[in-house]
């Protein structure tokens, strides 16, 4: 179910198992997505898939403000390429090893698991019966069960691609995070942080977003968009002209789907996203062709396996104890940097960047082991100063966040 970039990553690699697979999704695989996908270029070239980016930059660098620096310099660099999918063509090469399989126009209204098999009814009246339904659908699944943990973190953005009266940020450089807080009075640097994340696409074109990492009430897109234009003018920056909007919503912290369900997911309805970063899409295309071999196996040694057991295999290989322990570890940080006023929070990432790039790349991208992970977290707490470390110990009740 779905034909976002979960959707496709997991049929993509189910085809190629030579399972026999049926699609249904709300629109056209080929639709494009709403959203603008960026990824370390590092991740993508350990897959062997760094032509499918669109943009590049080398020049990548963040600042954390008020006399905040590293190594002397005021904008941290980060030596290490980011780029941003050509959406097109990474929807066309995930299609192609889709062997060009034919999704069915139709909404999921239902699902319900019959033993050894599972019907998927849609709003149009159409029933379709499976070994195993996958569901692909987004953050907002209805279908997958979780445990209630009280109110979900979001991560929320408001953005603008466009033309401005000089540039935003330095010609031909990508800005992850530019916190420095010289826009906000003395009341809103007591409101939950937030940050711009920013790129030059050439062309005079340029992206500014400003982004909260996480909050829970979400950081509503009329503040960020105050905040954005407060942050363009006290640099003397106008918006000449805007060509595309972006609105970002998306849950950061949605507990783990329950293992033992007969419904399969993937992708957001997975809780995949990466809990300290918002990233996933780096995730569904290492994640996915473990999964589907998986899939394959349990299948080829069982052929009549029925839909729960053939579920739990999925569930067990997608969130094994060793990913549910990431997962873990990130949520307990994330917990952490919400209680952070934003001057904690800024002296947080900048001290995160000293550490040794293996070590925050991986730590961004969820590719360390779980005892390197936890190794690369003892080694920031003991570069971090004091204040951080209580933070990090006891987190910081007094902040308006929590
Ligand atoms: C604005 C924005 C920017 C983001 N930027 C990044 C980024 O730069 N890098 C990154 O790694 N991650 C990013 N993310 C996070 C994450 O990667 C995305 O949310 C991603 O789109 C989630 O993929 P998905 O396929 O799970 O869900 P979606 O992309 O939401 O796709 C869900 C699909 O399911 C279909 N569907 C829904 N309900 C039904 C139904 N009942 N029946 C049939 N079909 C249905 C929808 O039509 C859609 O095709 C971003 C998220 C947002 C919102």
């Amino acid at each position: 179910m779905g034909a976002g970039p979960a959707a496709l990553c997991i049929v993509a690699e189910l085809v190629q198992q030579g399972l026999d697979v049926t699609a249904i999704a709300s629109h056209t695989p080929d639709k494009p997505w709403p959203n603008t996908y960026g990824i370390w270029a590092e991740e993508l070239e350990l897959l062997g898939m760094a032509d499918l980016l669109g943009h590049r930059w080398e020049n990548t660098v963040s600042y954390f403000g008020n006399g905040i620096t590293v190594e002397g310099r005021e904008a941290v660099e980060h030596n290490f390429d980011y780029g941003l999918f050509d959406q097109e063509a990474l929807q066309k090469a995930l299609l192609k090893r889709c062997n060009d399989l034919d999704w069915n126009l139709d909404t999921v209204k239902e699902i319900q698991v019959l033993g050894d098999e599972t019907e998927v009814i849609c709003i149009s009246g159409n029933r379709y019966k499976a070994r195993l339904a996958i569901d692909a659908s987004g953050h907002r699944s209805h279908f997958i069960k979780r445990p209630y943990h009280g109110p979900v973190a979001q991560q929320a953005a408001y953005g603008v691609v466009g033309r401005f009266s000089c540039p935003p940020v330095n010609k031909g450089q990508f800005v992850l995070m530019d916190f420095r807080p010289d826009h906000l009075n003395e009341s809103e640097r007591k409101q939950p942080p937030s940050f711009l994340y920013a790129m030059d696409f050439g062309e005079d074109i340029y992206f500014v977003e400003e982004t909260s990492l996480a909050c829970s009430p979400p950081m509503t897109f009329d503040q960020l968009k105050e905040r954005l234009n407060a942050r363009l003018s006290k640099r003397g920056v106008e918006i000449n002209e805007i060509i595309h909007e972006e609105h970002c919503l998306f849950p950061m912290n949605l507990p783990l789907p329950y293992r033992n369900q007969p419904v399969l997911a993937f992708g957001g309805a997975a809780s995949m996203v990466h809990p300290a970063s918002g990233y996933m899409v780096g995730a569904l295309l290492r994640r996915a062709p473990t999964l589907a071999k998986q899939l394959a196996i349990a299948l080829a040694k069982e052929p009549s396996l029925d839909s729960e057991s053939l579920a739990r295999e999925g569930w067990n290989v997608l969130w094994s104890p060793e990913l549910v322990q990431r997962h873990r570890l990130y949520q307990f940080g994330l917990r952490r940097l919400m209680s952070f006023d934003e001057k904690r929070l800024r002296a947080f990432f900048a001290t995160f960047f000293c550490l040794p790039r293996k070590d925050w790349s991986g730590f961004l991208a969820n590719t360390l082991p779980l005892h390197k992970l936890i190794v690369v977290m003892m080694k920031l707490f003991w570069i971090s100063p004091w204040e951080i470390r209580m933070g990090m110990i006891f987190g910081m009740t007094t902040s308006t966040q929590e």
